[in-house]
């Protein structure tokens, strides 16, 4: 792996005044109608600004030619733009990933990726068939850094740096669609909340966000799903979710102690309280719940831990999957990868228990993209293309 050389998260466009502009990127169609109604506007208005934003990606509010021009003026005159999040940066992977850093309105950038051919994470759950066009994955980040504090996890190394707001989150899909030219309905598109931060910490602007993807860009929350590392409180208010993705819970370990050494958040909620939580998901046909599995060399990759997994969710009696995720380096860190052979033990060992068991493509290792590995690199890296 090539060495990380910045310690410390970068401001890319570190621009006061930009901060003060007031964004329309994230209003749903209730903000909107409320703004469109402090300019005296009719309500047909709030249709039009909204296809404009989530459906047209209009990065300009001069363009909106939608809309009358006194009142595009009106609003650039109080303040509002746009807002939609920019690529700043981006690096291509030799297998296809793409992973750019997406700028908000004070210049703080986040993680996105973008992977051809979806990750693999989603075999399994019913939904590979059809004739799309193009199919592709996104990971989106909810937060800059993380609080959580999982010791293998590359993000965990910035701390919390701040929440992101409903536009930054479901803007971060927007850009990454428009750089793509992805046709809406036609291309199948998943997305997986597995970017920098905890989901479940950043409950409400998280699940704004997917609202606005669902209800205004018309991505289907049948392909979308979010990890969390198991914030009980945050899975139960999901459960009570009229519109959701499917859920994802990074397990990591077969039982507390375990992973309390890796995951320190087991001391606030253990798995006996995470699996509780997650048992009040109610479950739509098919539905799956994920559990991810952070194979680290040596330390839960043992096939008397595949054995104890096996109990474990055997005891859980919900309809699951596991999907093995080989551990991404990340330098200082004190684990290693299991090799192949383990792995393919291990899945053996979790399918022998009667469980679906699923190996993850590493995608994008090369660039700093894959799980965990979101730090916001820019050093040592080719890059291919530059400030849009
Ligand atoms: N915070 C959420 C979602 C983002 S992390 C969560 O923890 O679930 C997404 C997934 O990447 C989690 O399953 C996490 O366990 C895994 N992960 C973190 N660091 C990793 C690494 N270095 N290698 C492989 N997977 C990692
Ligand atoms: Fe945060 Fe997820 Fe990384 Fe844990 S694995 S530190 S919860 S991003």
């Amino acid at each position: 792996m090539m060495p990380l050389g910045r310690k410390q998260p970068v401001s890319i466009l570190d621009s006061p005044e930009a901060a003060a502009v007031q964004s329309l990127f994230g209003l749903n169609h209730q903000q909107l109608t409320t703004l469109l109604g402090e300019f005296s506007e009719p309500a047909y208005r709030v249709k039009q600004l909204s296809e404009a934003l989530y459906r047209g990606w209009e990065e300009d509010l001069a363009e909106v030619s939608t809309l009358p021009r006194n009142l595009r003026a009106a609003m650039v005159e109080r303040g509002y733009a746009v807002g939609l999040p920019r690529i700043v940066e981006s690096f291509v992977s030799i297998d296809g990933t793409e992973r750019y850093l997406i700028a908000g309105n004070d210049g703080q950038t986040v993680e996105t990726v973008w992977m051809p051919d979806g990750d693999g994470g989603e075999a399994g759950d019913g939904s590979e068939s059809g004739t799309d066009l193009r199919r592709a994955t996104i990971c989106v980040s909810s937060q800059i850094g993380c609080a959580v504090n999982c010791q293998f996890c590359l993000t965990a190394k910035l701390g919390i740096i701040r929440n992101l707001t409903a536009g930054e989150i479901a803007g971060q899909v927007v850009a990454v669609l428009k750089r793509h030219k992805v046709k809406i309905g036609k291309d199948r598109i998943n997305l997986v909340f597995m970017g920098m931060g905890e989901p479940f910490l950043n409950y409400d602007e998280f699940m704004a966000a997917v609202r606005l993807l669902v209800e205004e860009v018309g991505i289907p929350e049948s392909r979308m799903t979010v990890s969390t590392s198991g914030i009980v409180p945050g899975i139960l208010r999901f459960a009570q979710e009229p519109i959701r993705p499917k859920l994802a819970i990074s397990l990591n370990a077969p039982n507390d102690a375990a992973r309390t050494e890796i995951m320190p958040i087991t001391k606030k909620w253990n798995l006996d309280h995470v699996i509780a939580a997650v048992r009040q998901v109610p479950l739509r046909a098919k539905e799956k719940i994920t559990f991810e599995y952070v194979l680290l060399g040596g330390l839960n990759d043992r096939e008397r831990d595949a054995d104890e997994v096996g109990r474990l969710l055997r005891r859980a009696n919900v309809p699951l999957k596991v999907n093995l995720i080989v551990w991404n380096p990340g330098p200082g860190m004190p684990y290693s990868m299991s090799d192949p052979h383990t792995v393919h033990l291990f899945q053996y060992r979790l399918k022998f228990n009667n469980l679906s068991a699923y190996v993850r493509r590493p995608r994008g290792r090369d660039i700093y993209a894959a799980c965990g590995q979101l730090k916001r690199t820019t050093d040592n890296l080719v890059q291919l293309s530059g400030t849009s």
